[in-house]
């Protein structure tokens, strides 16, 4: 087993994640030592590990760089890890540290530091260059065997637009030069899977200036996709038990003060609409639960009324800076495969584990079969910065933890990692070329029965209140597209591809008969269209590829002679069937899909 040697003492398996962030993290600050021989006088910002790899913001002054310095600097690095230099920790005190980076005339490093708590500060030194830096790192340097910078962009110190622009160079390294090679081929497939591009090819989405920045417009393939995505989330749910619900797109800002929402949030997101006249108040609504909330208040509720599950596709809006924005994967208005579960405390654990189903049945049609599930706990010993009674806690982790294990899920568990109001599971996936995405959240909430004062009345009479769980299995439709992209490289599933069949004659001449055939399946429920195109067969399939049609029915003299058509699925020859054989064909293959 490959582990990292850390300078804590400890020796971490590099498959644990923890270990992958100091060895990223270190990299960072070898790369700074890096920078500042080849650049002298640079200056530093913060120089993060990220989820893969690391990046440095730093201010080169006058010496700007572009994508083809960086090997020189990657062999910089390599060359300085070569020296088996070590990280040494030392301990300053905040006077001193302040004095160290003034003289050595580096401003941002200052601010860091006159931001701290008094007290001990630590310093690491690799090679020739010290950093400010709780640490840990990795005990030898050397360990870094293989560099890749990835990319420049540009980052304001602090994020503040208003403030100095740095430059971010992004990176990423391992302990085998294999495992970089490997990445990388793995990082051109991603590019190949980008559902960017895919969503251009496939004519699912697009983005315009003029609507704005991260507000996605489904083209009528993706609104199609997207309503199948639905309807097939929509139909388990209501077998589950799930009540639809309906909610507006904005709500008074008091409704998100009663929630906290407000005081958490309200700076960082999109601002109250004012009314005109009446001097109101309304939020774009950033998630639905407190509208959900407020549904459970709107009627007298008894424990035999619950659980009670009200689930929406509702969509939200956040405010993300516009560097942030990415796709469909981070957009500032977003549609959530929502629902909130109202419960008695005694059910908690069965609501648990039907919502553990329903994620696993939606992994499973969407072919994802290898994932993990986090369970984030409360912190071990404090208490005290959650709300809700210990009993209640106790009751909800265990719930949780047992839950998983009934469903002998793949689980990590995580202290410290609870919400204030909740414990929680979150899966992750792993997609098709091994990227982990995550996917599906539950999450169990005693503070906002507690602040919208949720009742029912329990059989004694007493009124009591109930427990609350949030729960996403897709976590968001946009997100969710984007995820089923890139694993399936656009290969969706039939019962999911927005075009399931193109009907194709060879030429103009059968065009009458393509058109029957394509009536017919329409009749069938088949999302079917035909390509008459006066265009070479070769031609439209290929122009037909990019759209990712999984079926192909191409019918020619001998078809319309016959009644039949020839059939292609996927790209693999199917043969000549009748008409009706290939319903038949067709319902068999999207029912085993969805099996
Ligand atoms: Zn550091
Ligand atoms: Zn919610």
């Amino acid at each position: 087993m490959l582990t990292i040697a850390v300078t804590d003492g400890t020796i971490r398996p590099w498959e644990d994640d923890e270990a992958k962030h100091i060895f990223w993290h270190s990299s960072a600050h070898l790369m700074a030592e890096a920078l500042e021989a080849l650049y002298p006088g640079v200056k530093f910002g913060v120089g993060p590990a990220v989820e893969t790899g690391f990046y440095y913001d730093v201010d080169l002054g006058e010496n700007q760089i572009t994508e083809s310095d960086l090997k020189k600097i990657e062999d910089k690095m390599i060359e300085l890890a070569r020296t088996k230099e070590t990280f040494e920790r030392t301990e300053v005190s905040k006077a001193d540290a302040l004095k160290y980076f003034k003289e050595k005339g580096d401003p941002y490093k200052v601010e860091l530091i006159q931001d701290l708590e008094d007290g001990t500060i630590t310093f690491y030194k690799n090679g020739c260059f010290t950093d400010l830096c709780r640490g840990p790192h990795v005990k030898h340097v050397d360990d870094i065997k293989a560099v890749k910078l990835t990319a420049i962009a540009g980052a304001y110190w602090k994020g503040d637009q208003n403030r100095q622009q740095l430059t971010r160079i992004y990176g990423v390294t391992f302990p085998k030069k294999s495992m970089l090679d490997e990445y990388l081929v793995m990082l051109e497939e991603a590019k190949k899977r980008d559902h960017r591009k895919l969503g251009k090819e496939m004519e699912l989405f697009t983005f315009s200036q003029r609507v704005g920045l991260g507000l996605p417009l489904w083209l009528p393939r993706g609104a199609v996709m997207r309503n199948v995505l639905e309807n097939f989330l929509r139909k388990k749910q209501t077998e589950m038990g799930y009540l639809p619900v309906v909610t507006p797109h904005i709500g008074s800002k008091d409704l998100y003060v009663t929630s906290g929402h407000y005081a958490k949030y309200g700076k960082d997101s999109f601002q109250p609409i004012h009314t005109p006249q009446e001097g109101e108040e309304y939020m774009l609504k950033p998630m639905n639960c407190p509208h959900h909330c407020e549904i459970f208040r709107s009627s007298p509720r008894s424990y035999r009324d619950l659980p009670l599950r009200f689930a929406e596709f509702g969509t939200v809006y956040r405010y993300e800076q516009s560097g942030e924005l990415h796709g469909l994967t981070r957009v500032r208005g977003f549609t959530q495969d929502d629902a909130h579960l109202f419960c008695r405390p005694d059910q908690l654990k069965e609501e648990f584990c039907k919502v553990i189903d329903l994620i696993l049945y939606v992994f499973k049609t969407l072919k994802m079969t290898e994932f993990s599930a986090q369970i984030s706990l409360r912190h071990q010993t404090d208490h005290s910065k959650y709300i809700g009674s210990e009993e209640n806690w106790e009751k909800a982790e265990s719930a949780i933890i047992e839950a998983a294990a009934s469903k002998n899920l793949p689980t990590v568990v995580e202290y410290d990692e609870a919400a204030f109001y909740g414990p929680k599971l979150d899966f992750m996936v792993k997609d098709a070329i091994g990227r982990k995405w995550q996917l599906g959240t539950i999450q169990v909430d005693y503070n906002l029965p507690e602040r919208f004062q949720l009742e029912y009345i329990d059989a004694d009479g007493s009124k009591q209140r109930p427990v609350m769980i949030h729960r996403a299995p897709f976590g968001s439709i946009e997100r969710f597209t984007a995820v089923v992209l890139e694993h399936t490289a656009g290969h969706l599933p039939i019962w999911l591809s927005p075009d399931q069949v193109k009907v194709l004659p060879v030429s103009e001449k059968y065009a009458d008969y393509a058109e029957k055939v394509c009536e017919l399946l329409k009749n069938s429920e088949i999302r079917a269209s035909i390509d008459a195109r006066n265009e070479t067969l070769g031609k439209r399939i290929r122009e037909i590829s990019l759209l990712r049609v999984p079926v192909l029915v191409i019918v020619g003299e001998k078809e319309a002679a016959e009644g039949t058509v020839s059939v292609r699925m996927n790209g693999t020859d199917q043969g000549s069937k009748t008409v009706d054989e290939f319903i038949a064909f067709f319902r068999s293959i999207v029912a085993e899909e969805l099996s």
